[in-house]
């Protein structure tokens, strides 16, 4: 029987109860940002301790109001890790400004502040660290390195939490040391609407800024337009995108938020009876950022010997389902055309990004499902990666 359990890589743990929550908003006149939306807002703020917080409809609209907040466009430079999500780089590349794409420590897998540090030029605009798989970037030490190599200038930092809402570093959450946040409630992420994302500023005049770009450049959202059967004109300051979020979406994140530090033991455990099995089997994991509580999105392990792909097809022919979290951004054709030089200039990150797969992990896996894995890695994996 469990020779033929099949393991998805990611299920959702949302039910009835949040079709309720969703059924709610239906029966009020408005179904896109309003009162629902504002109080989620209110919450992230509890939570980060931040002054304030945007719901946006995704990741990378969010990221796209900031930067044209920001005013960042052609001439500018903004600082990426080529390890990473593609739309980390997309952003800046949709708004006609250069992407420089930089290496991260061959162990943490994270950017460091000296790596950001030494791609500092005078064009450089802002850096955008990934706390990836949910380990933290040290973003204080970040900034001490930026205003050591461009004194006098503030360089923005913008934190991709997009695999990090839950984790914290020295015992603080994302968003404290930086000018702005952003997270992704994408349908595999944490914390899910579907699609959707926030961003929690300490940058006051970002953040003013933002409520406009993330709304067209408008200077009134729809519930500020007509209130108390008052229609109130409104002016378009700026260009800005659509990126804010439904409150029928919206709907899905209070409950999440309230429950996600208990689920954070739940993904720990599995991570730790995952580390368990693998501890003295060929893999590289990432290696744990000392003084991080990591979120654990992904469970990443390293395949050596050029087998990851021939390692997902013995997994996937086992009924096990894996995903690819990433290959190096200088791997597609688009940066490699873009930027031919990054493929040198980002040795950890391509060979990284050759070597990882992400195993099946998620809260509601069952404890048979973790031990089918096991299983599988150990009878399929580890004799290809031994020559047996
Ligand atoms: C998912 C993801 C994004 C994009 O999030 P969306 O909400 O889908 O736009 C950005 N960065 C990283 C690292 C991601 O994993």
């Amino acid at each position: 029987m469990s020779e033929t359990l099949r393991v998805d890589f990611y299920r959702h743990g949302l039910g009835p109860g949040d079709a309720a929550q969703i059924a709610e908003v239906l029966a009020t006149p408005m179904l896109t940002s309003g009162a629902v939306g504002a109080a989620v807002e209110a919450q992230l703020c509890d939570y980060f301790s931040a002054p304030h917080a945007l719901l946006t409809n995704s990741w990378t609209n969010g990221a796209l109001a900031i930067l044209l907040a920001l005013g960042v466009g052609p001439g500018d430079e903004v600082i990426v890790p080529a390890m990473t999500f593609i739309a980390t780089a997309n952003v800046v590349e949709l708004l006609g400004a250069t992407t420089v794409l930089v290496d991260i420590d061959p162990e943490t897998l994270l950017l460091t502040p000296e790596i950001a540090a030494a791609a500092v030029t005078p064009r450089t605009k802002a850096v955008q660290p990934v706390h990836l798989y949910g380990q933290m970037v040290d973003i204080a030490a970040l900034r001490r390195a930026l205003d050591a190599a461009a004194p006098g200038r503030s360089i923005a930092i913008i934190e991709d939490c997009a695999h990090c809402f839950e984790g914290t570093l020295h015992g603080k959450r994302p968003g404290v040391h930086s000018d702005a946040a952003i997270f992704s409630f994408y349908a595999t992420k944490n914390v899910t609407c579907g699609e959707g994302g926030a961003i929690i500023f300490t940058n006051t005049a970002l953040y003013t800024a933002t409520t406009e770009t993330r709304l067209h450049g408008m200077s009134a959202m729809a519930k500020d337009r007509f209130v108390a059967g008052q229609y109130r004109q409104w002016d378009m300051p700026r260009l800005g995108v659509k990126a804010n979020l439904p409150d029928l979406l919206a709907a899905l994140l209070p409950v999440q938020i309230r429950g996600i530090d208990e689920k954070l033991e739940v993904r720990e455990n599995l991570a730790a009876r995952y580390d368990a099995a693998f501890d003295g089997l060929p893999f590289k994991r990432p290696a744990p950022v000392a003084s991080c509580r990591n979120a654990w999105h992904l469970y990443a392990l390293g395949v050596p010997g050029g087998l990851r792909d021939a390692a997902i097809a013995a997994l996937n022919a086992e009924g096990v389902s894996v995903t690819v979290n990433f290959r190096a951004l200088p791997r597609l054709s688009y940066y490699a055309g873009q930027y031919p030089a990054a493929l040198a200039q980002c040795p950890a990150a391509v060979a990284w990004g050759d070597q990882t797969l992400s195993l099946p992990f998620f809260p509601g896996m069952t404890a048979a499902e973790q031990d089918r894995v096991i299983a599988v890695v150990k009878d399929h994996v580890v004799p290809l990666v031994e020559g047996r």
